[in-house]
C-alpha cells in the first residue's frame, strides 16, 4: 500500500504508540494532542505481559520496566485476613511477571521516542473537537480557533474515554459513566515496604483499598506506592467536607498496611479522584476513521488492563495495514481481529466490578465466600492469571505467550 498521510489525535497511550507503529511501517504521521504541554503525570498502573510486548516491538520495554516494580501476585483480603484473590503469574509460567509503574513513566518514554521519530510531526495546544470529511480526505477542526487540519487519508482517534470524536460518525456506540471511581496518591516508600505484589483490602463491595508498588516514577531514585480508594462519585463531596483524620483512621483500620501511606497524606487535596467510562461500539472503524484505547472501549480499571490493551491496539493497528489491498481492507481487519480479545475483556469487567464496587452488597458476601475458593483450584487459577496477564480471549482460550500482539489475529 502507498504511504498514507495519517492524523493521530492524542498523545496518550494508544495515540504515541500507534503513531510509532505507523511511522515505522512508512506513513507520515501527523499527532495532535489537546495540551501545550504535556507531563507525566497520573497514577500508578499495572503493566502486564502484553504491553510489555508491544513495548518491546517498540524497543522501549526495558527503560519503562527499569523504572516500575516488579510484581509477582495479586492479593486481596477482607479487614480479618480472609483471602479473596491470591493469584500469581508465575502459576501460568515462571518467568511471567507484571510491572507496577507510575503512568506518566510510560507516557514520558513513549512520548519522547514520538518526538524523535522522523516520520512524526507532534503538533501540541490542538484541541481536536470535530471531525469534517470531504472529496479531499478527513479534516480536523480546532476547538477555539474553527480552523482545520488536513486532509488527511485516515484519522486514528485516541482522545480517551471522553472522546467528544465518537459523535462525528455513524457509529452505534454507548458511553455510560460508572457510578463508582477512585480516589488515589502516588507518595514515596522511603523503606521499601511495598514489594512484588499488588494488595488490596475489600470489606462489602463498599469498601476497597488498593496498595500497588509503583517503581521510581518519571524521576528521582526512591521507590513510590500507590494507595487507592474506592468511592462513589456522588461521594466525592461529602468526602471533601468530611473529617480527614477521621477517614485516615478508617482505612488504617480495614488496611493497617497502608499506614505508612496514610502518614504522607495531610489534606483531601492530597489524593485526586478519577472516575470510570465503560465505552462499546463496534465496529471500530467507519469511513477512514478507527477508534483506539479508551475512545474505542474504556472500561473500570478492575482488571488494570486499559493501558495494556491501548498498546495491543496499536500494534494491531499496524499489523492490520501489512499486506492489506486497502485502508478499507486494513481498517475491517483491525476491527474483526480486535473483537475477541477486547469483548471478552469488557464482558468480564463489566461483569466483575460489582462485585467490588457496588452498593450490591450481597455481591460481596458470595464474593468472599467464593473467590478465594475458585483461587485454589488449579484449572481455575490459571484462567484468572492468563486474564490478569492480558492474554485471556475467553474460557480456556489465551494467547501463545511467546507471540502476544501477534497472535491476536
Ligand atoms: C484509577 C485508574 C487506574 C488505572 N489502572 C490501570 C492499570 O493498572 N493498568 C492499565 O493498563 N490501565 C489502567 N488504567 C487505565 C489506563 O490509564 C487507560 O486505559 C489508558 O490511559 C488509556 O489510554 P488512551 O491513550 O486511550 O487514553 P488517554 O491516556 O486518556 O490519552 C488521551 C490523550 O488524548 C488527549 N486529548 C483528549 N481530548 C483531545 C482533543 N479533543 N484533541 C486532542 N487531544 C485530546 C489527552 O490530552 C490525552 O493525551 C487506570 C485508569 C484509572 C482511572
Amino acid at each position: 500500500m502507498r504511504s498514507l498521510d495519517i492524523a493521530v489525535v492524542g498523545t496518550g497511550t494508544a495515540g504515541s504508540a500507534s503513531a510509532l507503529f505507523l511511522a515505522r511501517a512508512g506513513h507520515r504521521v501527523t499527532v495532535y494532542e489537546r495540551v501545550p504541554d504535556p507531563q507525566p503525570v497520573g497514577a500508578g498502573i499495572m503493566l502486564q505481559p502484553t504491553g510489555m510486548a508491544v513495548l518491546a516491538a517498540l524497543g522501549l520495554c526495558d527503560e519503562v520496566v527499569a523504572r516500575g516494580a516488579v510484581l509477582q501476585h495479586l492479593v486481596a483480603e477482607t479487614p480479618s485476613g480472609r483471602r479473596v484473590l491470591d493469584l500469581s503469574y508465575a502459576d501460568l509460567a515462571a518467568d511471567l511477571y507484571g510491572v507496577g509503574l507510575h503512568r506518566g513513566v510510560l507516557f514520558e518514554s513513549l512520548f519522547r521516542a514520538v518526538k524523535q521519530e522522523p516520520g512524526v510531526t507532534v503538533k501540541l495546544g490542538f484541541d481536536i473537537e470535530d471531525l469534517f470529511i470531504d472529496h479531499a480526505g478527513h479534516w480536523l477542526v480546532e476547538a477555539k480557533t474553527a480552523r482545520r487540519f488536513g486532509p488527511h487519508d485516515l484519522v486514528v482517534v485516541c482522545n480517551g474515554a471522553r472522546s467528544s470524536l465518537r459523535d462525528d460518525t455513524s457509529h452505534a456506540k454507548t458511553v455510560r459513566r460508572y457510578p463508582w471511581g477512585a480516589l488515589w496518591a502516588v507518595v514515596p516508600d522511603v523503606e521499601h515496604r511495598y514489594r512484588e505484589r499488588l494488595f488490596q483490602v475489600v470489606r462489602g463491595t463498599r469498601v476497597l483499598i488498593g496498595l500497588l508498588p509503583t517503581g521510581l516514577g518519571p524521576t528521582g531514585t526512591t521507590p513510590l506506592v500507590s494507595l487507592f480508594y474506592s468511592l462513589r462519585g456522588d461521594r466525592l463531596d461529602a468526602f471533601h467536607a468530611g473529617d480527614f483524620a477521621q477517614w485516615k483512621a478508617g482505612v488504617r483500620a480495614d488496611a493497617p498496611a497502608a499506614a505508612p501511606v496514610l502518614e504522607q497524606l495531610h489534606t483531601h487535596a492530597d489524593l485526586l479522584f478519577s472516575e470510570y467510562h465503560d465505552v462499546v461500539m463496534w465496529p471500530w472503524n467507519v469511513g477512514r476513521v478507527v477508534y483506539l484505547g479508551d475512545s474505542a472501549h474504556a472500561m473500570s480499571p478492575q482488571l488494570g488492563q486499559g493501558a495494556n490493551l491501548a498498546l495491543v491496539d496499536a500494534a494491531m493497528l499496524a499489523q492490520s495495514f501489512e499486506g492489506a489491498e486497502s485502508v478499507d481492507d486494513a481498517l475491517f481487519r483491525y476491527s474483526r481481529g480486535r473483537r475477541t480479545h477486547l469483548g471478552w475483556y469488557q464482558f468480564v469487567t463489566r461483569w466483575l466490578t460489582p462485585f467490588f464496587q457496588s452498593d450490591l452488597l450481597p455481591l460481596g458476601v458470595a464474593r468472599d465466600l467464593l473467590f478465594g475458593a475458585v483461587c485454589k483450584v488449579p484449572l481455575f487459577r490459571s484462567e484468572m492469571v492468563a486474564m490478569m496477564a492480558g492474554i485471556s480471549l475467553g474460557p480456556f482460550r489465551r494467547l501463545a505467550l511467546e507471540a502476544r500482539p501477534r497472535a491476536l489475529r
